[in-house]
């Protein structure tokens, strides 16, 4: 990662370079050379019909003498830096100028065309070999009325062109090596911003793989890189939780299983042995009996508990009457609550309300709230189970007068197996999956479930369900 993302970066950055060099060499130079070409040919084809028509006439009609002539196809020549040829109609040198004094012109152009160069304004070369190296050249006629008299023809040297090309590639290299060393500034920048958080980001990633969460990542940009550094940083802070919470909850549930575990092995034990009497065993055997479906009560709740984990619920959603639930479900609290001397009273407020929810569930619900409710309730106390309709939802309340929940545990109660001091001295069997079970339902639903308590006077639970 180090090495190979660093290396790209400054490979690119290279092969930019190398790049922008070639362009400017190859396509700019080309393109360059063209538009000069038509440039300077241009000008030249029209300054040779501009003396085609203006001047060289007089040449021909003896109104402008020879000398005058020579001095103005010499001033021609000083101005254009060229050579210039006045021949007649078929090509035989009538008059010359040479920007260079070792240059000779023919007496006689072999081949003369006057068209040679077609459609273009110029032609480039050597010009029927009288130049040894390459020319622009133009070819003007010289006319009076309609009449060609003869022609001007006009060199200049394309070393001439080829200068001024390389003098104006040489300002666009200048120009193109500041540009590269500025973009340097962009490598400075992907550095910075994302080579170097990249690298953080990376390094946290394989701390969290090897288990260690505590790392942190300090980035505090507030860019896409910093965004994801906080999302990783807030990841490994759930995972941490996580992690922690398993731990706490398989101790839990180690706990609430091996208490009753003991006490079964060690009565089991006794009665094998003879150390309990025939006469004591239906006492123990109860014993261990209740024991068993603590276990059996609590693996089942595990298993509940399960289930709302693993998988998002699936409700079995129906039509039925609260009412009639309630009143089975506080049916099967008769015993306890005649030992107890207990009631539980059932205020309707019609005869009949149809929900529209999991009837299994919201029974569980039900059972588990006023299992609480009795367990907690103090002897000889009323246990009130009402329910009121307001705005499309029913609410079911169950409301003890018992122990209450003190009010800084009153948060605390949904969660698994957390139950309150007041419950632990007074109530073994509890393992504090009841309410984490009812809250998971109610969330199920939609719906949403209140805890109102005060220590020593009583608690009511009150949850809303919808109207069918
Ligand atoms: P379980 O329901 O798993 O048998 P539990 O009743 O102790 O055990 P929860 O039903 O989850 O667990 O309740 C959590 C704790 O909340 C209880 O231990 C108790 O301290 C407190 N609590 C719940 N309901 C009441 C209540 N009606 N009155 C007083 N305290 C309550
Ligand atoms: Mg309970």
């Amino acid at each position: 990662m180090r090495s190979t993302l660093y290396l790209k970066f400054i490979l690119i950055y290279i092969a930019f370079g190398f790049l922008s060099i070639f362009t400017v060499a190859t396509l700019g130079s080309t393109l360059l050379a063209t538009n000069l070409e038509t440039k300077i040919g241009g000008e030249l084809y029209k300054e040779a019909n501009l003396m085609g028509k203006e001047y060289l006439p007089g040449f021909f009609t003896n109104t402008l003498s020879l000398n005058d002539t020579q001095v103005q196809l010499n001033g021609l020549t000083a101005y254009l830096h060229a050579d210039v040829w006045i021949t007649d109609r078929n090509g035989k040198l009538l008059l010359s100028s040479h920007s260079n004094p070792s240059t000779s012109s023919p007496a006689q152009i072999t081949d003369f065309n006057p068209a040679e160069a077609g459609n273009e304004q110029y032609l480039i070369g050597n010009y029927h070999n009288y130049f040894s190296e390459e020319m622009i050249t133009v070819i003007a006629p010289v006319t009076q009325g309609f009449y060609t008299k003869g022609y001007i023809l006009i060199h200049k040297s394309y070393s001439d062109l080829t200068e001024t090309k390389d003098s104006i590639l040489n300002v666009i290299y200048i120009t193109l090596l500041v540009i590269y060393i500025l973009s340097f500034s962009i490598l400075l920048g992907l550095h910075f911003f994302i080579y170097r958080p990249l690298r953080k980001i990376t390094e946290a990633a394989k701390q969290y793989a090897s288990g260690n969460l505590d790392h942190e990542i300090h980035i505090n940009t507030d860019d896409e890189v910093g965004y994801l550094s906080a999302s990783l940083n807030y990841m490994s802070n759930q995972l941490k939780d996580m992690n922690s919470y398993q731990k706490k909850f398989i101790a839990n549930v180690s706990h609430d299983f091996r208490s009753p575990l003991t006490s079964i092995k060690g009565y089991v034990n006794a009665i094998a042995d003879g150390t309990i009497p025939v006469e004591m065993y239906d006492k123990y055997l109860n014993i261990i009996l209740f024991e068993t479906e603590r276990l059996t009560d609590l693996t089942q709740d595990l298993l509940t508990l399960n289930e709302f984990d693993t998988k998002e619920l699936l409700l079995d959603k129906s039509s039925f009457d609260i009412h009639e639930i309630i009143r089975t479900t506080a049916i099967s609290f008769e015993g306890r609550c005649t030992a107890k001397k207990i009631s539980i009273e059932l205020l309707f407020a019609s005869k009949t309300i149809f929900v529209y929810a999991d009837k299994r569930k919201i029974q569980q619900v039900l059972y588990n709230l006023l299992d609480n409710a009795v367990k907690f309730s103090n002897a000889d106390s009323s246990i009130y189970v009402e329910t009121t309709e307001h705005g499309g939802k029913v609410f079911v309340s169950v409301k003890d007068a018992g122990i209450g929940i003190p009010k800084k545990s009153i948060n605390q109660i949904w969660e698994r197996f957390y139950k309150t001091d007041l419950s632990r001295g007074k109530d073994k069997k509890g393992t504090g999956l009841g309410l984490a079970i009812v809250k998971e339902i109610i969330n199920a639903h939609g719906e949403s479930i209140n805890v109102i308590s005060t220590e020593g006077v009583g608690t009511e639970f009150i949850f809303s369900l919808s109207k069918k």
